[in-house]
């Protein structure tokens, strides 16, 4: 509560001056109580706090607030800054948002011009963040993962999350990184981070396995997110509109899509959650005879999700069964 504690210091000199008796000194001390507590309640009410004994952590967007969560475990208090429901792409943030990417003790962004008010507002703060695909390259660079076989980040495509092994990688930069900000709990640090990457590598195993002997290798998407996760499994994705969600598609574009659906024998068109119905029904109408399914990209969980008890690897497995069911795969 860094705001009534300037309030205090600044207010007592004027309010109790040397010559002040004991009981002016008392009377000052409880209105300087009392409007540090108003000024606390009116910016930040005490929900807005994390709880006593943990680490106030803010995280851009769901996936890397499920990283911290795993990683940090009851240490850490996540607040994520995308609603849940939410749109992360080019995140707009409240002035309380900014308060929070302030006061946290660290933030974690993903870069790359995915969200540039999120990236802005972490530059300015004093306290460390963690840049994912800053940490992602350095490791590439560093040839410290094997994870990335070939796999170079592709330019302009923020989505590394979709891919199970490059998530492992967003895990352990996670790990290192509150390992050095909060060194006394380390080893717990250490231990939830190898934990869920072992989660993730036994996702990707599912993966490997799921899609490995398929009729089809080719998936259709309106929101071209899933491009690292096709490299990786041996995919090939043509998108309908863009890395950006909520483009309308150009007609052009549907035209092409028709072309690839015929040619190819394509039975399933995927859109994200956050495309809207309008989309979809286009794209179902102008590619006729395809279903349209929900490919999730993750990016927020949706409240039924929430509700639900789903998360990063529970909606990675109904993805998987979905490619599977579009692209004809054999057990
Ligand atoms: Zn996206």
């Amino acid at each position: 509560m860094r705001a009534p504690a300037t309030v205090a210091v600044t207010a007592t000199p004027r309010a109790a001056p040397p010559a002040a008796t004991g009981a002016a000194r008392l009377v000052a001390l409880v209105v300087l109580v009392a409007a540090g507590g108003s000024v606390a309640a009116a910016c930040r009410p005490p929900s807005d706090a994390p709880p006593a004994g943990r680490l106030a952590v803010v995280a851009a967007f769901y996936p890397l607030a499920e990283a911290v969560r795993q990683v940090g475990g009851g240490r850490v208090a996540v607040r994520d800054l995308t609603p849940v429901g939410g749109e992360p792409h080019d995140l707009e943030l409240t002035p309380r948002d900014v308060d929070r990417i302030e006061d946290a003790t660290l933030v974690v962004v993903l870069g790359g011009g995915f969200q540039p008010a999120v990236d802005a507002a972490a530059r300015r703060r004093r306290g460390p963040t963690l840049v994912v695909l800053d940490a992602l390259d350095a490791r590439a660079g560093r040839g410290a993962s094997e994870a990335h076989g070939s796999g170079r980040l592709r330019a302009g495509d923020p989505h590394v999350w979709l891919d199970p092994v490059l998530m492992q990688d967003v895990v352990r930069a996670v790990g290192e990184r509150l390992a050095r900000v909060d060194p006394g709990y380390a080893a717990r640090y250490r231990s939830g981070s190898a934990a869920y990457v072992r989660r993730l590598a036994a996702l990707d195993a599912r993966f490997r396995s799921g899609l490995a002997r398929c009729e089809r290798r080719t998936i259709v998407t309106s929101h071209d997110a899933f491009g690292y996760l096709a490299h990786r499994y041996g995919l090939e994705q043509r998108s309908v509109v863009g890395l950006v969600p909520d483009q309308e598609p150009d007609p052009k574009t549907l035209g092409e899509l028709a072309d690839l659906v015929r040619r190819e024998g394509i039975t399933t068109v995927f859109t994200g959650r956050s495309v809207s119905s309008r989309v979809a029904e286009t794209i179902a109408r102008e590619a006729g005879g395809v279903r349209v399914e929900v490919l999730d990209p993750l990016e927020a969980l949706t409240g039924e999700q929430v509700r639900a008890g789903a998360d990063y690897v529970s909606v990675m497995l109904d993805n998987l069964r979905r490619l599977r069911r579009a692209l004809d795969c054999r057990p």
